[in-house]
């Protein structure tokens, strides 16, 4: 038996519980997996309080993120004692996921654990860290280097705003952090922010072009405020765009892209190809200062991650949340 957050459809919508599985229960899949940490991200805490059409398939282990050891494998990739990683992939969306003490998935799936990281400092990065370094590696691959000028963080005090800070500035750039939260600046100054400002002067309808500042933008926000922020962007630079913290919608006009030759990527995680996965993983090895991981992660134990999940919707959840699935 292990136990695991299960949601189940109820006739009003979904309910999430902590329930004692049989292993027997697990879906098909070569790799079985001792996890032994997982995270609460934003999508966790939206299929856990049913807020959002998150689950496809009922009922479901919720959980986007694992690590932990291979138990068994028919998988010639793998065997018993490899450590590894897991995010995304339809994990805790259709197919049984990581807030659980086992998983059953497929090898194609799996990442090696870097040697550099713990299960628990894996999942401290999580998919939102592994997102961050995306939205990174976009924007070196379109040439951004140190010096370039200041780069924007939206939701800074989030899970990939907080890792997205912490990875910028390890790397030499002159990070900008916008929050909502100013009781946080002094917590992301020292995860390496130059500068501090209040996210309401990115959120609210702005003009289509407005004086240049960034060099580039990480936003997990969207909505006026990736808007806004295009509207800043220097000329030639570039915005990665992962998020719709505050809204989906996108109202914008061309202009920054048509004057300015400014580029928005828009940066996916969940079906990142396999190498593109690897190389995030070996560059947040590389590039994530430990210190600075340990102050942006708390842990906590799966049940507790059932309140926790109505918290980080509501904004009170600072960095990364890591569950101890054992805990
Ligand atoms: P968090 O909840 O940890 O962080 C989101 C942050 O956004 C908040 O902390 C807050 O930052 C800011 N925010 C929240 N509401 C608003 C608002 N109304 N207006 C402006 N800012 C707001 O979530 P994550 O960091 O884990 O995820 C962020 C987003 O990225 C989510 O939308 C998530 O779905 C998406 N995501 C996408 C992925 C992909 O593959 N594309 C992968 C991972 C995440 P502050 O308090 O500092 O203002």
């Amino acid at each position: 038996m292990f136990r695991a957050i299960l949601i189940d459809k109820t006739a009003t919508g979904s309910e999430a519980r902590l329930a004692s599985l049989d292993e027997a229960q697990l879906p098909e899949g070569e790799v079985t997996v001792r996890v032994e940490f997982s995270t609460l991200n934003y999508k966790d805490a939206l299929a856990i309080t049913g807020k959002s059409p998150v689950v496809r398939k009922f009922p479901m282990v919720a959980g986007i993120d694992l690590a932990g050891t291979v138990e068994r494998s028919t998988s010639p990739e793998w065997k018993p004692g490899d450590r590894v990683v897991l995010n995304g992939n339809g994990l805790g969306e259709s197919h049984w996921g990581g807030l659980a003490q086992r998983a059953r998935v497929p090898g194609a799936w799996l990442v090696p654990l870097p040697a550099a990281f713990t299960s628990r400092q894996a999942m401290a990065v999580g998919t939102a860290g592994y997102t961050a370094m995306l939205c990174v590696l976009a924007l070196e691959r379109h040439g951004l280097k140190p010096g370039a000028g200041e780069v924007l963080v939206t939701g800074a005090s989030g899970g990939v705003g907080s890792v997205a800070v912490a990875l910028l500035s390890r790397l030499g750039h002159q990070v900008v952090a916008s929050t909502g939260r100013p009781g946080e600046a002094a917590w992301l100054k020292a995860l390496g922010a130059a500068e501090v400002v209040d996210r309401a002067a990115l959120s609210a309808p702005g003009k289509p072009l407005q004086k240049e500042r960034w060099a580039a933008v990480v936003d997990s926000v969207g909505s006026h405020t990736l808007a806004n922020a295009c509207a800043q962007i220097k000329y030639r630079g570039a915005a990665a765009a992962c998020g719709l913290a505050q809204g989906m919608d996108f109202p914008a006009s061309v202009a920054p892209f048509i004057l300015r030759g400014v580029t928005l990527y828009g940066v996916d995680s969940v079906m990142a190809p396999r190498e593109l996965r690897r190389e995030a993983w070996t560059r947040l090895a590389r590039d994530l200062d430990p210190a600075r991981l340990e102050s942006l992660a708390q842990a906590i134990g799966l049940e507790q991650s059932l309140g926790a999940a109505a918290d980080l919707l509501a904004g009170k959840v600072r960095g990364r949340l890591v569950v101890d699935v054992n805990g």
